[in-house]
């Protein structure tokens, strides 16, 4: 059996940089600054931010502690700038894993392969795409809850399994789903 890559989302999954991250954008806009929100991000201070956001339920840690070799980075960026960023600060912190960089406007299946791999992400719509192209999919909330912040998306989980650390990601609870998932397909 060929071995599955487990690809890991870092926003909303290691690192909480959704939190706050339109506060400045929304201040803007209600000044009546002609801002878009693409060009929002585009333009933030990505190392800044990123080094200010908390990091989700000792995500580092557990993914030091593990394999480089068992899972990957799979983050969608708006900008280089905020690809450098992020790999600048992983590389600071030790990570050693693969950190690969999906441009906004693609879809993560579109960048490596869903096929029989693992995608652990916060975001339903990301997930859904992945199981279409036959991936396996696990939904990641911090607080344990079946709910995606996206609003412009559908906001509930009811068909992925529900992990709150990424100590779940390396169990061999995990594993054995992976092979039960793809033995079905
Ligand atoms: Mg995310």
């Amino acid at each position: 059996m060929k071995k599955i890559i487990k690809y890991i989302d870092c926003d909303g999954v290691i690192l909480d940089t959704e939190f706050g991250l339109f506060d400045e954008y929304n201040r803007l806009k209600n000044t009546g600054a002609n801002i878009k929100r693409l060009t929002y991000l585009q333009q933030l201070d990505w190392r800044g931010w990123i080094r200010q956001a908390k990091i989700i339920n000792d995500a580092i840690s557990i993914i030091k502690e593990n394999n480089p070799n068992d899972a990957e980075i799979l983050t969608k960026v708006h900008s280089l700038s905020e690809g450098l960023a992020k790999i600048e600060y992983f590389r600071e912190l030790g990570i050693k894993n693969n950190i690969i960089l999906v441009p906004n406007d693609l879809r993560k299946s579109s960048v490596v392969q869903a096929k029989g791999n693992l995608l652990v992400d916060d975001s339903i719509k990301n997930l859904d795409d992945w199981f279409a192209h036959d991936g396996i999919s696990l939904f990641f909330n911090a607080d344990g809850k079946n709910e995606s912040i996206f609003k412009e998306q559908i906001t509930t989980n009811n068909q992925y399994p529900l992990i709150s650390t990424l100590e779940s990601v390396f169990s061999s609870e995990t594993d054995k789903y992976c092979k039960q998932l793809i033995l079905k397909k």
